[in-house]
């Protein structure tokens, strides 16, 4: 896990980001993503300076190897100096080996968030689901954390103040609001009230207003007006035409056989995955993936 240099802001991972909540529907099935209902609770991983460093770093990393459910795993926490924040031997267990920064020492309550990450690649590592690529293997697994109910940790442990900043993981702080915020619009969570830093309250705000965002593409019914008379234009156009005016926007029109019905496509506001539906007025669609029932004007 990296940390350090100045803190990146916006959404530059944003198709990953996406591409790892599908993975994770596809990988888990909507019932194992759905029996993450609840995420890990704040005084569950609460760690303070009376604590005992050694005891309480195992405590808070046998709380998350039960949230995650991997019964026989037993992680070891060490800390040592390293460049990273930390790291885990991915071996084949049922012991793993977790090295956190001598930093952690002194900033026990992001323990927590360093432990949510490293616990996480063990998960997923398991489950035998990777990206290619370190880094777009490190996206997928804040993303992992975060969808799964131990993230917030991750974006809570961002905090600046005007001489110094502090960032863990991977995402942005707003990529993470945005993963937190399409968890908690699936679950009816409120995560609010979970921050102990500002920025990270302020993060989640952003990543929220971006997730609902999601939900108000056309052809869902919810698009805005200017949203709406845009599709229709370009609907009329690809009746014309047989495809749309233009590539790479929320749509795309087609139609296979010649003779068939234009058909468009579009990704599902909550996991993603490519809905194809034919063109031809209101319809109400559910996502075969994650089963959100999708009101749509096509
Ligand atoms: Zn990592
Ligand atoms: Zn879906």
């Amino acid at each position: 896990m990296a940390d350090g240099g100045p803190v990146e802001h916006g959404y530059p991972h944003l198709e990953t980001v996406r591409s790892a909540i599908t993975a994770l529907y596809k990988r888990l099935s909507y019932d194992t993503v759905h029996t993450f209902d609840t995420s890990v609770a704040p005084a569950d991983v609460a760690f303070c300076d009376q604590d005992d460093l050694h005891l309480g770093a195992q405590r808070v990393a046998r709380e998350m190897v039960r949230h995650l459910r991997l019964p026989d795993a037993r992680v070891i926490v060490s800390f040592r100096a390293m460049e990273h924040a930390a790291s885990v031997e991915l071996a084949a267990g049922p012991e793993y080996f977790i090295e956190l920064n001598d930093r952690f020492r002194h900033h026990r309550r992001d323990i927590g968030a360093a432990l949510a990450h490293e616990v996480m690649h063990v998960y997923l590592h398991r489950l035998g689901l990777s990206f290619p690529g370190t880094r777009a293997n490190e996206i997928l697994t804040d993303t992992a954390t975060t969808y799964l109910g131990a993230g917030w940790l991750l974006l809570d442990a961002y905090r600046e103040d005007g001489a110094s900043s502090q960032k863990l993981g991977y995402l942005t702080p707003e990529e993470f609001g945005y993963v937190l915020a399409k968890r908690a619009l699936v679950f009816g969570e409120a995560p609010e009230t979970w921050f102990t830093s500002a920025q990270a309250y302020t993060a989640y705000t952003k990543g929220l207003a971006r997730a609902r965002h999601d939900g108000q593409q056309p052809p869902l019914t919810a698009a805005g007006w200017a949203g709406r008379r845009r599709y229709a234009k370009d609907r009329r156009y690809a009746l014309d035409h047989g495809t749309g005016p233009r590539d790479g926007g929320p749509y795309a029109f087609s139609r296979p056989d010649a003779a068939g019905p234009l058909r468009v496509s579009f990704a599902c506001p909550t996991c993603h995955q490519r809905i194809r539906l034919p063109a031809r007025g209101r319809t109400r669609a559910r996502c075969a993936l994650c089963r959100t029932l999708l009101d749509c004007d096509t």
